[in-house]
């Protein structure tokens, strides 16, 4: 089927259109750069944005996969998680769609379609799989019988999520937000054992599967602090690269731990942080060592995107879910286990 998916959850306004598993378009535009200067993403100037960038990015995503609207067999869009206001523009823009071309819509969750995306590169996910899911609101491991139909999360954070500690190191560091890239750049210059900062809930009586990025956060603003006022400049690489370190230590560390206790051989990741170059290098080499087999979304594809959305209602539909109720709401908190709304 030919789908059209539509992402607004958050700063990203997003349309893809996929067929079946192969990516025909994905156009993007962001209001990142109106949010820079509060330092986090501003939900009215989100909201707005979303609503003017809407209708050329559709007709942008048309032009690329040089489709028709009237060719499009199926309408998916980002139901939640994510901010209100900014879901509710996506929302009336499927419905429109949906409406006038008189096809099936599905409202999905958009953790699902970090998970989703990958099969538009690796082909189908094997099931079940563990998925890493590292983004700027959550930090979960999931495991996935079924991807159309079972997502279960295993563990999450219990404060921080992965992303939102890179953003705020990076202001700490006086890099630019979101802080993911510029950290990143910034740790290839840098010592990853220059500094030994904490490894949250690595403790032998810690939830195994769960995450705390918070302690790292502040300990990481301590040390610059104490440099700080001792006079002394800021090793920002160093600090990049062994803050780096600790996240994905600790996010390896428990993946591969999960596929293990678990018996689940396959491992997936998805979100913004599983774009991190350190990241993925150290997912590769503790999977292969494992025996695992790792699949990790091209960066591009892991940030926020309309193309996962279509790849996860390319999902639903090819595994004969009922779409969703035509009035199906926004859920600004949506769980991770309803992978789709009725
Ligand atoms: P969610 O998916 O939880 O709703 P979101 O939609 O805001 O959050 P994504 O676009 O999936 O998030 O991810 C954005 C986050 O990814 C930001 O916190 C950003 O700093 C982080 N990020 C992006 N690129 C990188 C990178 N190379 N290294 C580390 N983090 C990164
Ligand atoms: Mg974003
Ligand atoms: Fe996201």
């Amino acid at each position: 089927p030919l789908v059209l998916g539509f992402e607004t959850s958050c700063d990203e306004t997003g349309v893809g259109l996929v067929r079946g598993r192969t990516l025909l378009s994905d156009a993007l535009a962001t209001s990142v750069a109106e949010h820079e200067r509060f330092g986090g993403v501003v939900p009215e100037i989100a909201s707005r944005a979303h609503l003017e960038a809407m209708v050329p990015t559709v007709h942008r995503a048309l032009a690329e996969a040089g489709v028709r609207a009237a060719d499009v067999d199926a309408v998916a869009v980002t139901a939640g998680p994510g901010l209100t206001g900014a879901l509710l523009v996506g929302l009336a823009a499927a419905k429109a769609y949906a409406l006038a071309l008189d096809v099936p819509l599905y409202g999905v969750n958009h953790l699902a379609a970090h998970v989703a995306v990958d099969e538009l590169q690796h082909g189908r996910l094997a099931e079940p799989s563990m998925a890493l899911l590292v983004s700027g609101g959550h930090s979960s491991l999931l495991l996935v019988p079924d991807l159309a139909r079972e997502v279960r999360s295993l563990g999450r954070t219990i404060d921080d999520a992965a992303g939102e500690a890179f953003d705020k190191v990076a202001r700490v560091l006086g890099l630019p937000f979101p802080g993911g890239p510029p950290i990143d750049r910034a740790a290839r210059e840098g010592d990853p054992a220059a500094i030994e900062f904490p490894r949250g809930l690595t403790g032998p009586r810690d939830a195994p599967y769960d995450f705390s990025f918070s302690g790292l956060k502040t300990a990481v603003a301590r040390w610059v602090e104490a440099r700080q006022r001792a006079g002394e400049p800021v090793p920002v690489a160093d600090v990049a690269a062994s803050f780096q370190e600790a996240v994905a230590d600790v996010l390896t560390r428990k993946a591969v731990r999960a596929c293990r206790d678990a018996g689940v051989d396959h491992l997936v990741l998805g979100g913004g942080v599983a774009a991190n170059s350190r990241l993925r290098a150290l997912a590769e080499e503790r999977c292969a060592a494992a025996g695992i087999v790792l699949r990790v979304p091209s960066p591009r594809l892991c940030t926020d995107n309309g193309a996962m959305v279509a790849a996860l209602g390319s999902r639903l539909v090819e595994a004969g879910v009922a779409p969703s109720a035509p009035d199906v709401g926004a859920d600004s908190s949506l769980p991770i286990d309803v992978v789709a709304l009725s």
